[in-house]
């Protein structure tokens, strides 16, 4: 018998790093764990992650998951990037977030991410079910909506959720959005190495069901100018401290921590964020930050039922929806559990090997450090 798993990885394009995934066959039953699954290469030149005369990088598996598309003992496999030395690749966010996840282990981080994305039609590539020209009806009847005059994409919504159960991923709801065809999905609580591989797994599966449906999935923050809602992906944030009781107090020094350090999130939060974060449609000010309880206009909201009982979690609604969760999870851990320097700038791997001019550099709108460490 044998085994298909597609390994998944992300790729060198900027600003926003992209999916990709090849198909490889083992010669084994079933997979068992980690070990079964050998590690592989690519073609780097191909996705801006080396020059065409040293083209080789590495993909090392780091979790997997039961395929829901193909069935039976298959399975998806999501994967760092290394280089040929065996040092992580610059573009590789996740090999950072490790180091992170192991130092504050201690105070069993919890995440919950809500994913936001927007339906687009493959042939026309404007949002699903809107008009041929002018625009659908103004924003009000369409979130948590019914009826084919409100949503639409449904059908890969149902798939999709389906699909993550089957997966093993922790999907933990889904809902339509303020504007028509913009749609989420949560995933979570759990730590943040988890959530992470979790959510770039789920939005492989949003995209590639969408090949089924001739939909485009687009996690851009602004899809659509104008009186229309963003694109984001609030994470809730939680320490063991901020869900024991007295736990509100953890998580005011954490919105203290937060305000400090603003500029630096902002950075890791998503490119093109700024034409989402305006002040209107639920969101507060780029160059400001507030929070507050229940306060869906606030950097950060306090949800009512952690105000109510004096612990729980907080929100930051800043992140936009192409975030990459393996940067806005590590500058959470940094800022509030391990109290980093605010205006430090994270180093984001190592960069022996590759000529980073040659690439297409850091992905994820952290500057790297020339040397030392940069201030904004
Ligand atoms: P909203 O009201 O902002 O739309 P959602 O229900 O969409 O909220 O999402 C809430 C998210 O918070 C979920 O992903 C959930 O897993 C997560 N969550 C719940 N409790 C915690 C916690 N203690 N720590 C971190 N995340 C949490
Ligand atoms: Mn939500
Ligand atoms: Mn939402
Ligand atoms: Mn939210």
């Amino acid at each position: 018998m044998v085994v298909q798993a597609e390994y998944i990885w992300l790729d060198g394009t900027s600003p926003t790093q992209q999916l990709r995934s090849k198909t490889k066959v083992l010669d084994v039953d079933r997979v068992k764990s980690l070990k079964d699954l050998p590690e592989w290469g690519f073609d780097g030149s191909s996705t801006n992650q080396a020059p065409g005369d040293k083209s080789d990088c590495a993909l090392k598996p780091v979790s997997y998951y039961k395929d829901p598309i193909r069935g039976g003992d298959n399975v998806l496999v999501m994967c760092e990037v290394m280089l040929a030395n065996g040092q992580p690749h610059p573009t590789n966010q996740r090999a950072a977030l490790r180091a992170v996840a192991e130092k504050t282990a201690k105070s069993e981080p919890w995440f919950g991410i809500e994913q936001e994305y927007t339906l687009l039609d493959a042939q026309t590539e404007r949002p699903l079910g809107w008009p041929e020209q002018g625009f659908p009806a103004p924003q009000g009847p369409y979130y948590c909506g019914v009826g084919s005059d409100k949503v639409y994409g449904r059908e890969l919504v149902e798939a999709h959720t389906q699909a993550c159960i089957d997966a093993g991923i922790r999907i933990s709801g889904t809902n339509a959005e303020v504007m028509p065809s913009q749609w989420e999905f949560q995933v979570g609580p759990v730590g943040s190495l988890e959530v992470s591989d979790q959510l770039w797994v789920a939005r492989w599966l949003l995209s590639r069901l969408g090949e089924e449906l001739g939909i485009v999935v687009t996690i851009a923050p602004k899809p659509v100018k104008g009186d229309w809602n963003g694109t984001g992906a609030h994470t809730n944030f939680s320490t063991k401290e901020m869900r024991s009781p007295g736990g509100m107090k953890v998580i005011e020094a954490a919105c203290g921590a937060l305000e400090k350090a603003h500029a630096k999130h902002i950075a890791g939060y998503g490119a093109g964020n700024e034409e989402r974060l305006t002040g209107k449609h639920e969101t507060a000010r780029i160059d400001q930050f507030r929070w507050g309880v229940s306060d869906r206009g606030a950097s950060i909201r306090i949800p009512l039922a952690t105000s109510k009982v004096g612990y729980g979690y907080l929100e930051d609604r800043r992140p936009a929806a192409n975030m990459d969760p393996y940067v806005v999870t590590r500058l959470l851990l940094e800022t509030v559990v391990l109290g980093a320097d605010p205006k430090a700038v994270a180093d984001v791997g190592t960069e022996n090997g590759v000529d980073l001019k040659a690439l297409a550099g850091s992905s994820t709108g952290i500057r790297r450090p020339t040397g030392g460490k940069a201030a904004y």
